[in-house]
């Protein structure tokens, strides 16, 4: 086990190597002629956003994708030179900060691409754009019969450099709906009608995660794989391929305190928890004010020297309890809250379930008062 050298008494863990790891699986299942973009936006799944992109980086990344302007900034001023491509509807006043940090940015609308020759005239500068099309997710981007004036448009002024043109899926990652080819064909359709398909210097690209996994078609010039990269798999039958891919977040924590509470008492807020006989009863310090979820309370579990154990009472904003029955555990032992634990695991679905989520929102809902520990082959380093 690793010594953590942090003040902190709770953490996540990230590991690194295995989400390299993750990104060369990737990388190996699409082929050298596909490229991959991951998107880390949202502190790259709650998973950091700079060193994960380092990470990416090192791994063979050929861009990352991020929801704003403010989040490629960031990269930016860490030092990270590839491509970056802002995923989100953009705002004219933010048109000079991407020319600045050299963010590519999605152009959805004539209008929008009007306001930005505009304002690259006035600052005699050029961009770098992907044009957005709706093929059915109905968030951003146009519909195929009006993306055609806009398509002509950045293609016949200057200051554009059309560096790609994509699309998002709504329902990949349902198995039965058909939905998904009917995106891609259109998709596809647009692409070739306009000369698209086989231009060396435009990428197209629609896949997420569950487009990657549900049909290689999806792939084309290059795969925008969020959740897949962190090693969730999206799809219940994933290709054989893609099956060692595997989560890379833990979250750790040291018992704060020991206590035995007497039968019938109740345990935290509103005492939704009553010891049925004398207990055992440890206090972790971790609550929702982390990003703990509260609907975890008399729900969820640990693990500790291999065992679970319950939450019991409701998780607080700092701190939540739990029974260890009979067994004796100590000020300072290590608890693991997310992750492995000797042949125990549990894994973020037993959070998204028991809050009736997605994976993805107990991720990003970790926020930045648990330190980070990156777990890499020469050893772990804190954020
Ligand atoms: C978030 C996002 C992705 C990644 O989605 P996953 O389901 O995590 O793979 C891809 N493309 C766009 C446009 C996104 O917003």
């Amino acid at each position: 086990m690793i010594e953590v050298p942090y003040k902190h008494p709770a953490w996540i863990e990230i590991d690194l190597e295995q989400f390299k790891k993750n990104l060369q699986i990737l990388k190996a299942y699409t082929g050298a002629t596909v490229k991959l973009c991951v998107p880390v936006k949202a502190n790259a799944y709650g998973h950091g956003l700079v060193p994960i992109s380092k990470a990416a980086v090192v791994a063979g990344a050929d861009y990352l994708g991020v929801s704003c302007l403010q989040e490629g900034i960031i990269l930016r001023k860490a030092g990270i030179t590839i491509p970056i491509l802002v995923l989100g509807a953009i705002h004219s006043e933010q048109i000079s900060d991407f020319i600045t940090h050299d963010l590519e940015f999605t152009v959805a609308s004539l209008f929008k691409a009007k306001l930005v020759a505009q304002e690259c005239k006035m600052l005699n500068k050029s961009v770098k754009v992907h044009l957005e099309i709706d093929t059915g997710m109905n968030r951003t981007g146009m519909r195929v019969e009006t993306a055609r004036a806009a398509l002509d448009f950045v293609r016949s002024e200057s200051v554009f450099e059309l560096k790609g043109v994509y699309s998002h899926l709504a329902t990949a990652d349902e198995p039965d709906n058909p939905f998904v080819m009917r995106q891609l064909e259109l998709f596809i359709n647009f692409l070739q009608e306009n000369g698209l398909r086989d231009d060396p210097n435009v990428i197209a690209h629609i896949a997420n995660s569950a487009g990657v996994a549900v049909t290689k078609a999806a792939h084309l010039d290059m795969i925008r794989p969020g959740i897949l990269a962190y090693g969730y798999h999206p799809l219940p039958n994933m290709p054989t391929e893609l099956q060692e891919i595997k989560s890379c977040f833990a979250v750790k924590a040291k018992v704060a305190y020991f206590k035995k509470v007497i039968a019938g008492h109740g345990i935290s807020y509103n005492h939704t928890y009553k010891a049925s006989r004398d207990a055992h009863i440890i206090t972790i310090p971790v609550g929702y004010g982390d990003g703990l979820r509260r609907s975890l309370s008399n729900k969820g579990a640990i693990l500790l020297n291999g065992k679970r154990y319950p939450i019991v009472g409701n998780v607080c904003m700092d701190q939540f309890m739990v029974d260890v029955g009979d067994d004796s555990a100590y000020v300072g032992d290590m608890v693991t809250i997310i992750g492995k634990n000797q042949d125990q695991n549990i894994p973020i679905e037993e959070h998204s379930n028991i809050c009736s989520t997605i994976t993805y929102e107990i991720l990003c809902g970790f926020n930045n008062r648990l330190p980070r520990l990156y777990l890499n082959h020469t050893g772990a380093q804190w954020e």
